[in-house]
């Protein structure tokens, strides 16, 4: 999901910058202050000393396992990280393994600073726990070159044929601004966007909650499409309306892929501005990931200053002779409840280790699927809700060029020579990375999802490439794109691979049962004996999947659960997720 600036937000340019508080990803269905949490200096909570050292199973490298694995690191415990493939999960930054321009550019491996963000690319400002870890790291952000931003510099919006040069949503058509008038009016109109966004700038969850709780109730069960096609703002205006809306929205790639979606998820993106002011991490975002792994802690009442997730994973007997080569195991194949009621983890190797807390990050799907899985770790109720998640399919295709040539300047018309592009064509959404002078450019050709993901999927990175050109030659007409490729593209479609079968979670209308079910399975406390011990975090645990700020949450909800399942609690000052749960946690609806 992405950005197209509203009427409201393309006309005063960056509300963040003013003197109201952000709007920041604040629930709205768990309105609980995360990023405090995490930022408190009391810490987020004490074991007991019999606990200290105890192992922890983490199963996905991805930003959920890691932040989780750090932050019990921290707390003393000894998180033992398994990972199928590569430590960073969807924050996967590839690196074009080409010289650069200038050698003295290039990397020591030889492989240059550019990078195709094959997952995760843009994040939203309001997600600030993400940026917490983000800061932790002293990683560097910049403005994301979304449609219409001055970090694209200008857009093209391709529709039926019709193509239109735009650097703001001034130059556009009237016909744009309508329709983005009718979202911001339909939105205002029925569910008081304003108001709810004023509660989550001042944090006060029982307003958000009065609110947000009567939406869901009523909301559930509505498509996106349904909303858009019914409100009466969007009633009074032109099936072109609608249909321009469907295919660059406020969105790029189209939120006509998620008209199927439930309308809260997309209400939520919204709420929380997920939607707009996203800035890119340079260098790549999987560096927060492999960053977390080489962290050191210093404040561990169990480990040795210096100690990093890589140095518990080392062979060495001590852990504080810290060693950057440590490596995670490997693929988890069984997950088995024994009689003592510890969790034996079984990896595809064969290698078996039992824990007393195990937490499973990857897609929840796996655990019917690559994982074979005691039917009785969790209720009947929660494996369907596991199951039935729904996950959409999304393909990115990226090419290295020799330089930023986009921005040359045609003398016919006095525009870029290509710009950011949306486009009712295969390619949906095309993005241009300018990584500076005489360096070599990226361009993502193509990021699409659902159905147009599909066209994709059967091919091969070339010939990915080869359709996704042949769609901009259309829009852009003696423009030579193939000259400026170096190297081989780039591609990915994360639902052919076992290890994830699916880009994220999007929840159809009447999931929010499902959804609150994995949320909550933190809380264990009544839970049976036989489905303790296990818990859940990651993007499909999430209510605001497709944001790495959803899977950070869910890690911290599984920190306070294992904490507590060892015996442990935070401090009176710096309450966690599971002591206001009670008060704050999600709405229930009627079974
Ligand atoms: P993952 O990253 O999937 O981590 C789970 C890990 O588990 C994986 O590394 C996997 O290899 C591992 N695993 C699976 N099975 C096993 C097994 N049997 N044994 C051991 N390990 C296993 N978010 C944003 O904020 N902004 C964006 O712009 C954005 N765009 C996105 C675009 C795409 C195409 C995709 C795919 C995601 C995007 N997201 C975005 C979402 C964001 O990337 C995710 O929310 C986040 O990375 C999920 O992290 P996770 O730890 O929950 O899951």
């Amino acid at each position: 999901m992405t950005t197209f600036p509203s009427a409201e937000s393309a006309s005063c340019a960056d509300s963040f910058g003013g003197s109201a508080a952000p709007v920041t990803v604040f629930g709205p269905d768990f309105p609980f202050g995360y990023d405090a949490w995490v930022k408190a200096p009391t810490g987020l909570g004490v074991l007991p000393a019999e606990a200290l050292g105890r192992e922890v199973a983490v199963i996905g490298g991805g930003i959920a396992g890691l932040v989780a694995a750090y932050e019990l690191m921290r707390l003393g415990l000894r998180p033992v990280v398994y990972e199928a493939e590569r430590l960073g999960g969807r924050l996967r930054s590839e690196r074009f393994p080409l010289p650069t321009a200038h050698d003295d550019g290039a990397s020591s491996d030889g492989s240059s600073e550019a990078v195709a963000e094959l997952g995760g690319m843009r994040f939203p400002v309001s997600s600030t726990s993400f940026y917490h870890y983000l800061e932790l790291l002293g990683l560097r952000t910049e403005p994301f070159p979304n449609p219409l931003t001055e970090a694209a510099g200008s857009t093209v919006i391709d529709l039926g044929g019709e193509t239109w040069y735009a650097e703001t949503l001034a130059d556009l058509p009237d016909l744009f601004k309508e329709v983005a008038e009718a979202w911001d009016a339909a939105l205002e109109r029925e569910f008081g966007l304003s108001g709810l966004q004023e509660a989550i700038r001042t944090r006060d969850a029982q307003t958000l909650k009065s609110l947000w709780n009567k939406i869901v109730a009523a909301w559930d069960e509505t498509s996106f499409y349904e909303f858009v096609s019914r409100a009466e703002e969007f009633a009074d205006l032109s099936f072109r309306h609608r249909e321009v809306f469907g295919q660059v929205g406020f969105g790029t790639g189209g939120w006509d892929s998620d008209f199927a979606n439930s309308m809260l998820e997309i209400l939520r993106v919204v709420v929380t501005e997920c939607d707009s002011h996203q800035e890119l991490v340079v260098g790549g975002v999987e560096q927060l990931p492999v960053g977390l792994w080489n962290r050191a802690v210093n404040d561990s009442p169990r480990w040795p200053k210096g100690t990093t997730l890589a140095s518990l994973h080392t062979p060495r007997p001590d852990p504080s002779e810290a060693s950057r080569t440590g490596t995670p195991r490997g693929a988890v194949a069984s997950l088995r409840r024994l009689a003592d009621g510890r969790i034996a983890v079984t990896e595809t190797s064969g290698e078996v280790c039992s824990y007393d807390a195990v937490l499973a990050t990857c897609q929840s799907w796996l655990l019917t699927t690559e994982i074979d899985c005691d039917e009785s770790l969790f209720s009947q109720s929660l494996w369907m809700a596991l199951d039935r998640t729904r996950y959409m399919q999304s393909s990115k295709t990226f090419v290295a060029v020799d330089h930023s040539f986009w921005k040359e300047i045609d003398p016919h018309t006095g525009r870029q020579v290509m710009s950011m592009t949306l486009t009712d064509r295969l390619t949906r959404g095309t993005y241009l990375f300018d990584n500076g002078p005489d360096q070599p450019g990226v361009i993502c050709l193509t990021y699409s999802w659902m159905s147009d993901a599909l066209k994709m999927l059967p091919y091969s990175a070339e010939k990915r490439a080869e359709l996704a050109i042949r769609a901009l030659e259309k829009i852009y007409p003696g423009l030579d794109i193939r000259s400026h490729i170096i190297g081989e593209p780039v591609t990915v479609s994360w639902e052919s691979n076992p290890y994830f079968l699916g880009a994220f979670k999007g929840a159809l209308p009447g999931h929010y049962r499902y959804n609150h079910r994995m949320y909550g399975h933190f809380m264990q406390e009544d839970m049976p004996d036989s489905e303790r011990g296990i818990f859940l975090a990651g993007d499909s645990i999430s209510f605001t999947p497709a944001w790495a700020e959803g899977a950070v949450q869910t890690a911290l909800n599984a920190v306070w659960g294992i904490l507590t399942h060892f015996g442990g609690r935070t401090h009176p000052e710096n309450p966690g997720p599971g002591d206001r749960y009670p008060e704050l946690g999600p709405v229930e609806l009627p079974e």
